[in-house]
């Protein structure tokens, strides 16, 4: 299949560039802890082992940010960081990384008198002294807060677009240029909608293609599929990732299915788009991180999907997420969610939360909640 790609920007993150006509990236995220040195090294490895062109990590404090210079120093791979609130670790990390990703919907949370703006020049000034690229990352379950509250609800999609179109004009106007973009979602219709209409306000700037809490394989592969085929077909796209809920030792996975979806499109084996999901039990969880507290967590996926089988012809969605920092705003929009932290898990219908579980209980509560759903429908 030949395919016109869109005239994005060149943008170097360490030996690989994305953008201009370059192949489309592979890349992943580690999710062994940080301070877990041996292990991320060793899962970095694995990946690039795997043709990672790029391996992500995320870094919380000041202890993840001192280990990673440790993991530099033992890899030679493209590495971007992932930072949550505590925007000034960049300072920390940008001189041992290529790429620092930040969410414009995150950078609220610390220091809340000091505006975005500030905090988006301070990362971008460490990012061009450190020879590093960016990435504006766009999550529907993290939302800018002041975008959100502009819209309706129910489109959850606009306020993501300005958020990202906001944040690449801010940018640009410090000229920075040396940046991409991702905008994701755990519907991968949305991803679709989402990215063809970014692009065709910023075909120019290079994107970053995903379905966030895409979930287990083999659904997990299907979902990312339905979202990359339909943008990758239209030129759209730069890099990719599959998000997976795998275990540690099947992470490669991602990038094997990365690799097998782009050489499916290239060679046109590209499937009929269906509407996943709509009309069935939908279970997202995240592809997890080294914020996993308990790595329980990857089995307890596993079993919810086991335990709700008996539902799959009710159109709902159960979220299962790793942990407190991203589970509690990304299981709002489920009809269930599930977010783990160390010894229990908090069990919510919507956004009210219904209880807080330990492990050996939560499955059974889970479908207890979910009957009274079903239920409720029913009657
Ligand atoms: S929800 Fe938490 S554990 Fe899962 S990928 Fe996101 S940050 Fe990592």
């Amino acid at each position: 299949m030949d395919i016109q790609r869109n005239p994005t920007r060149p943008v170097r993150i360490g030996s690989v560039t994305i953008g201009a006509g370059n192949p489309i990236a592979v890349q992943s995220m580690t999710a062994t802890p940080t301070q877990n040195i041996d292990a991320t090294v060793a899962q970095i490895g694995a990946l690039t082992d795997a043709g990672a062109d790029l391996v992500r990590i995320a870094v919380d404090s000041k202890k993840d940010a001192d280990c990673l210079v440790e993991i530099r120093r033992q890899t030679t791979a493209n590495l971007a960081v992932d930072l949550q609130e505590n925007y000034r670790l960049a300072e920390d990390v940008a001189p041992v990384v290529d790429k620092i990703r930040y969410n414009p919907g995150h950078l609220y949370h610390h220091m809340r008198d000091t505006p975005w703006q500030e905090k988006v020049r301070f990362i971008a000034a460490v990012a061009a002294e450190n020879d590093c690229a960016i990435r504006i990352g766009v999550n529907c379950g993290s939302v800018d807060p002041a975008k959100a509250s502009g819209y309706d609800r129910d489109d959850s999609m606009a306020p993501m677009l300005e958020s990202a179109l906001e944040h690449c004009a801010f940018l640009d106007d410090l000229q920075f240029t040396r940046y991409c973009v991702s905008l994701k979602d755990s519907n991968p219709q949305k991803v679709v909608d989402l990215n063809k209409r970014f692009s065709s306000r910023r075909s120019d700037v290079p994107l970053h293609l995903g379905v966030t809490e895409a979930g287990m394989p083999p659904e997990g592969i299907t979902k990312t599929r339905i979202a990359l085929e339909p943008l990758i077909g239209a030129g759209i796209g730069d890099t990719v990732r599959v998000s997976l809920t795998v275990a540690n030792d099947r992470k490669v996975e991602e990038i094997r299915a990365g690799k097998t979806i782009l050489a499916d499109i290239a060679a046109g084996r590209v499937r009929t788009v269906v509407d996943f999901g709509s009309d069935s039990l939908n279970i997202i969880s995240c592809p997890s991180c080294s914020r996993v507290e308990n790595e329980a967590f990857v089995e307890l996926a596993e079993q919810v999907r086991q335990v709700t089988r008996y539902a799959g012809q009710h159109p709902l969605t159960i979220a299962v997420m790793g942990c407190r920092v991203n589970g509690p705003g990304e299981t709002d929009d489920a009809d269930l969610g599930l977010w783990c932290g160390p010894k229990q898990v908090h069990l919510k219908r919507g956004s009210d939360l219904v209880g807080i579980f330990s492990y050996d209980e939560i499955l059974l509560k889970l479908k207890e909640e979910l009957d009274r759903i079903i239920s409720a429908v029913a009657g």
